[in-house]
């Protein structure tokens, strides 16, 4: 692109693109490394009950330790693996892996898992089927998460792989929501069993009362759809008593806990069995 600038004009930015893509470039060989090895590794963040407090599910994040480099953030790499198609396989990997951490987990809690665009077009369904059968785990503790981004490419298509999904059992949660391209219509045309309000929004409440009132908008939304609202990045308890008053029906957020290794997470839902009444666990065994 630089280039077409033309001979002789100067362009001081050039040397810098050359850098950034250098990087992109020394990121992909690095990544396709990583994927062999253990240095992907899944960090899980809690998500509750906006009225009892109660846990509801975790969402699992993925997380790269680079050996030279240190932690390199997913804003910064799963572009970089969507471009290169590493995507499929770092996908498939993140499925298996919360698929079995959660079947593990000693209350049946729900595991969310991102899914990028491009992996909607390389036989989804058939993948998470195919998981969910390997590892044991019931398909209705699994919920996808899914952008705007992943859907307008070919929203027919798109559509017909949220239904596959559904049929199999799983549920699938709108990500990001009020970010995207034309929220609105998405909502309209697909069939989410979760709206998780971006954290832009809920972060800017205080601040902004076009945010606040967004906000207020989505949940009456929800409400009118029957389906349930998540507010993400949840930080203060000023955020969380503006949720609960505008009947928000659940929240993950920093206030709550920042995504947390597997051990950590295990541990959690250890103590949190050991702490409920054996009628409780009863109920659950039911389910
Ligand atoms: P997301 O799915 O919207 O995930 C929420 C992001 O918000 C996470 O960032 C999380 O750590 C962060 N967050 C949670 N609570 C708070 C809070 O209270 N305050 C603030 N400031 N941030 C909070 P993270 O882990 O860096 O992930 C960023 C994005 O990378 C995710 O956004 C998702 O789009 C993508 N991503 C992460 N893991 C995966 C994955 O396994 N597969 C794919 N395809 N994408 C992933
Ligand atoms: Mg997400
Ligand atoms: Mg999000
Ligand atoms: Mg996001």
């Amino acid at each position: 692109r630089a280039k077409s600038l033309g001979r002789g004009k100067i362009c001081t930015y050039e040397p810098s693109m050359d850098e950034a893509s250098r990087i992109r470039a020394e990121l992909a060989i690095d990544l396709k490394r990583a994927l062999a090895g253990d240095e992907l590794e899944l960090h899980y963040q809690v998500q509750n009950d906006t009225v009892s407090g109660g846990i509801v599910g975790f969402e699992a994040l993925i997380r790269w330790n680079h050996p030279q480099k240190g932690r390199i953030p997913p804003d910064a790499f799963i572009p970089i693996a969507e471009e290169t198609g590493l995507i499929i396989e770092i996908g498939d990997w993140v499925m298996r892996t919360a698929c079995i951490t959660a079947a593990q987990w000693r209350l049946p809690f729900k595991v969310a898992v991102n899914v990028a665009p491009m992996q909607l077009n390389h036989d989804l369904p058939r993948r998470v089927a195919e998981i969910l059968k390997q590892t044991g785990l019931a398909p209705s503790r699994l919920e996808i998460e899914l952008t705007e981004s992943g859907i307008i490419a070919d929203r027919q298509h798109a559509l017909q792989v949220v239904l596959a999904l559904k049929s199999i059992g799983v549920t699938v949660a709108m990500d990001d929501f009020g970010t995207g391209y034309s929220s609105l219509s998405t909502l309209q045309a697909f069939p989410f069993d979760k709206i998780k309000v971006d954290k832009s929004f809920i972060q800017a409440v205080e601040t902004s009362a076009h945010a606040a009132a967004i906000v207020k908008a989505t949940l009456l939304l929800g409400r009118s759809l029957n389906i349930p609202v998540l507010a993400e990045g949840v930080e203060t308890t000023r955020h969380l008593d503006f949720l609960r008053e505008e009947g928000c029906s659940s929240v993950q957020g920093y206030l709550f806990g920042r995504p947390m290794p597997v051990e950590i997470v295990n541990r959690m839902i250890d103590d949190e069995k050991a702490s409920r009444p054996p009628a409780t666990e009863m109920r659950e065994a039911a389910m």
